[in-house]
């Protein structure tokens, strides 16, 4: 690749892609990257990532291999290297074994350009063998949070990436990420074991056209009030947050009463009508849209003008998230966190939920093996009923399924479809498991979380953009526009 020394790299743009100019940070990523560094990027979504891999992928002859744990989005992600010329594939569960076969024997002969994988795809002694031969020109990590304990998306397979990185002898690293704190930051460099040798780019964080706002309500009417006196239609999309489907229900009737339209996004909802609100939502311009905090997730719209939080979001990493939803067009956007004390014991029960602890982790476990086939025919139902939490909406059940999965001990949900009852059961949890994830200590963590993040909506000092990106390791500087900072 020696004509990279020769052009700048906006020629090397231009030349391969339909783009005049580079966003944000991607040419300060790929300087580096085209150097051979390893490096971390902490990248918002929108933000320009992919190009991040798709240029070195088109201008190697070797391969460019990009481990995701979302399998959902790989095959839009390929077709778009695709439409850009770019020889690339996907590997994952969905695909039948001869595919598969075929798409090993052509990575093998070196075939591709770029190829995207999940971790899990590394235990598959067929795949390892395929690039045994393949020089590999960059190992990218999406969405590298997944690597800690600390992230809010642990993903075990992640903490072996550099084992994996060995096999592939070592070869640069690009770590990608929206969300990570100094703390998680540091935590994915020492997995990597790049913590003596990359370079950290922080990318562009910078919510510019974001007015941000936080006020304490003292009940849920006081918040209603506030909604109702900032909500504007006019123009563009909104969403609503709420932690709880029985607020969110509550204001809808309010909303309704009003005569301003909208449509809910929830658990609760049948599958086809959460399609449907959500292709409504997508196909038009003005939609207010009532949900829980998973909507919006992998959603690509660019006019949404405002975003409400009802209650105290987890995070300040789930809050960050949700609020970078508004404005992607970069015309201005405002987020506003409607918040009280009572907010807490309820974002205190989500987390106890999340992390369940190691009896009930064990119950459920021995509930399975016994009781296979009642748990097929019923589902998790069958085992709130069995653990006698008749409240429908305790999904500790969910979560302890969820962990189990990940541990090798069920077979994972995604599966269950093409299982029989017998095949449902992989091995018994050991100690091993429960130390090497211990769900006291995550659960732990989540509360500070959580407190970081009321602490942030209490705070009357500091700029809450600057105290946000200080957060997440980068320089605090004052947005000019947040309700503090307006004071
Ligand atoms: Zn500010």
């Amino acid at each position: 690749m020696s004509q990279k020394s020769v052009f700048p790299l906006v020629e090397i743009l231009k030349q391969n892609f339909p783009y005049s100019a580079f966003i944000h940070s991607q040419e300060k990523i790929l300087k580096l990257v085209l150097q051979k560094k390893n490096v971390l990027g902490l990248m918002p979504t929108g933000a320009g990532k992919s190009l991040c891999y798709q240029l070195p992928a088109k201008i190697t002859k070797d391969l460019v291999l990009v481990i995701s744990p979302l399998i959902a989005l790989m095959q839009d992600q390929t077709q778009k290297a695709q439409d850009l010329g770019i020889r690339a594939t996907f590997i994952n569960s969905s695909l039948s074994a001869e595919e598969k076969q075929k798409r090993y024997e052509k990575i093998s002969k070196g075939e591709y350009q770029l190829v995207f994988v999940t971790p899990e795809r590394f235990r598959k002694p067929d795949f390892v063998k395929s690039l045994e031969n393949i020089n590999i020109d960059l190992l990218v990590v999406d969405e590298a949070h997944c690597i800690s304990q600390w992230g809010h998306d642990f993903r075990p397979d992640y903490s072996q990436i550099s084992e994996f990185a060995k096999i592939l002898k070592n070869p640069p690293l690009l770590a990608l990420t929206a969300t990570a704190t100094g703390e998680t930051q540091k935590d994915i460099v020492n997995k990597l074991n790049i913590q003596n040798d990359f370079e950290l780019v922080w990318a562009g964080m910078e919510r510019d056209n974001l007015q941000v706002e936080m006020s304490e309500a003292y009940e849920n009417e006081d918040k209603l009030e506030l909604l109702l006196k900032k909500l504007n239609t006019e123009e563009g999309s909104q969403i609503i947050y709420f932690l709880l489907i029985e607020s969110l229900h509550k204001v809808s009737v309010e909303l309704q009463k009003r005569k301003i339209p909208h449509k809910v996004y929830h658990g609760d909802l049948k599958n086809d009508q959460r399609r449907q609100n959500l292709n409504f939502f997508q196909k038009n311009d003005r939609v207010l849209m009532l949900s829980t905090p998973a909507f919006g997730l992998g959603i690509d719209k660019s006019n949404i003008r405002q975003v409400f939080h009802m209650q105290m979001p987890g995070s300040i990493e789930s809050y960050f998230q949700e609020i970078g939803r508004a404005g992607r067009d970069g015309l201005p956007a405002q987020a506003y966190l409607f918040y009280s004390e009572n907010d807490l014991p309820i974002s205190m029960e989500f987390i106890k939920w999340a992390y369940p602890e190691k009896e009930y982790l064990q119950r459920v476990f021995d509930l399975l093996s016994n009781y296979k086939t009642q748990f097929f025919q019923e589902g998790f139902d069958f085992l709130r009923e069995k653990l006698s939490f008749k409240n429908k909406r305790d999904y500790r059940v969910e979560a302890a399924y969820h962990i189990l999965a990940r541990w090798g001990c069920v077979q994972p949900l995604s599966l269950l479809n093409e299982s029989e009852p017998k095949d449902l059961i992989l091995r018994a949890p050991n100690s091993e498991d429960f130390t090497k994830e211990n769900q006291k200590i995550l659960f732990q963590h989540q509360n500070k979380k959580l407190l970081e993040m009321y602490q942030l909506a209490q705070n009357k000092d500091q700029c809450r953009l600057g105290l946000i990106y200080k957060y997440f390791g980068g320089p605090y500087s004052e947005c000019g526009r947040c309700d503090v900072c307006l004071q």
